[in-house]
């Protein structure tokens, strides 16, 4: 167990001549025993800083710290990590507990007993003792990435770096493994960094996520404060499901001034915007509500374009014009019932919204964790 930071890493990969900067200046101090989920869409960076952690790829200028030792231009074996991939990478020819003992056997110098032993109480406590005869062919996915995982438990390493372990699972087993793996971690108490592009799995797993976009740290927060109080316009959008709702305006004195609407501001919300004149407005779909009549500064009249049964919630598309494309989503609860093509009052609290800067993206008011408690008191 150790704490692992990233000070100032940075990738750059020559592609025939020019410059592909793939991880960009980033720090992050990763707590020990801490999980840190790394997500981000497709080409963000997140394997390729996964990969600098392990050893596996160079790194062009920064420093990788584990244990307060700086390990950067250390071999991978000699980093004391251990990785589990998305593809099992499993020996086909090897039974499962063969598979499981063969990097204690190749790099340690424990006894046949003791690794027998070690492998056999690991792979009870995946469940999968009654498989150590079986070959990898032999077992279903989920099954093999229990494997993958023992293996990489047995080591008893410092640090667990796992790159999208889960994906090739259906989702049912997918939302099963994550729960279980949390238990897990959370057992041995091993700092893990988890890859991801998965929003969701980010969300449910993580101690702390670090959101990157193009190479460039983002946020790192708990899962709350990047929903609740996002750093920017990215965080905003990439986090929650459906996204938030974004609206362009201008600050014209004590209202802000759109192509749909306008939305008269408080002098606490005027503070906020400062001396920001293109402001983006952010909603989520879940703090829209809907009316069935209203008259305030705040209420808007729509008309409902799609809605979307989920089961326990409505996702209703809204429209600001009959027959307009869908404007934005409101979150509504499940047995509640709209139809399409019904008027109905929309209504944006203003303790509710989010307001960015549309020319940086930075936020510049988010609705406080706090006032949240407040407004919402949770048992
Ligand atoms: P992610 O894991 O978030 O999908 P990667 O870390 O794999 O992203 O890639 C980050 C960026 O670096 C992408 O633009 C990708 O095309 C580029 N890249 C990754 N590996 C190489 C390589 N070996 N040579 C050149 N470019 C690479």
């Amino acid at each position: 167990m150790a704490e692992l930071t990233l000070d100032h890493v940075t990738k750059v990969y020559d592609d025939d001549g020019s410059d592909i900067v793939a991880v960009d200046d980033v720090s992050i101090d990763i707590a020990d025993g801490e999980f840190l989920v790394l997500v981000g869409p497709s080409g963000c960076g997140k394997s390729t800083t996964l990969r600098m952690i392990a050893g596996l790829e160079t790194i062009s200028s920064g420093d990788i710290n584990l244990g307060g030792e700086v390990v950067t231009g250390r071999p991978p074996r000699d980093r004391d990590i251990a990785m589990v991939f998305q593809s099992y990478a499993l020996y086909p020819h090897m039974t499962v507990r063969q598979n499981m003992s063969f990097g204690l056997e190749e790099s340690t110098d424990m006894a046949d007993g003791e690794i027998s032993s070690v492998v056999t109480d690991t792979a009870e406590m995946l469940s999968i003792g009654d498989l150590l005869d079986r070959k990898p062919g032999e077992l279903s996915g989920g099954q093999q990435q229990r494997v993958a995982l023992g293996r990489a438990i047995v080591r008893d390493p410092k640090v667990f770096l796992m790159d999208e372990p889960l994906s090739n699972l259906d989702a049912k087993l997918r939302s099963q493994m994550r729960t279980e793996l949390q238990r897990l971690q959370e057992d041995l108490g091993v700092t893990t960094v988890y890859v991801t592009h998965d929003q969701t799995e980010a969300m449910t797993m993580g101690d702390r996520i670090a959101i990157l976009n193009d190479g460039v740290l983002q946020q790192v927060a708990t899962p709350l404060e990047a929903y609740h109080q996002p750093a920017n316009l990215f965080v905003a959008g990439f986090i929650g499901e459906p996204s938030m709702n974004f609206f362009e305006m201008e600050t014209q004195g004590d209202r802000l001034s759109g192509d749909r609407f306008d939305y008269p501001i408080s002098q606490k919300t005027r503070e906020a915007v400062g001396d920001a004149t293109n402001v983006t407005l952010g909603i989520r779909p879940e703090d829209v509500e809907l009316v069935d009549e209203g008259e305030g500064d705040h209420d808007f009249g729509t008309v409902v374009d799609v809605v979307e049964p989920m089961g326990n919630e409505n996702n209703v598309y809204l429209s600001f014009e009959t027959d307009d494309p869908a404007d934005f989503v409101a979150t509504i609860d499940g047995m509640r019932s709209l139809d399409a093509g019904q008027p109905v009052v929309a209504r944006i609290p203003e303790d509710a919204i989010h307001l960015f800067d549309t020319d940086t993206g930075a936020a510049l008011k988010n609705r406080s964790l706090a006032e949240l408690e407040e407004t919402e008191p949770r048992l």
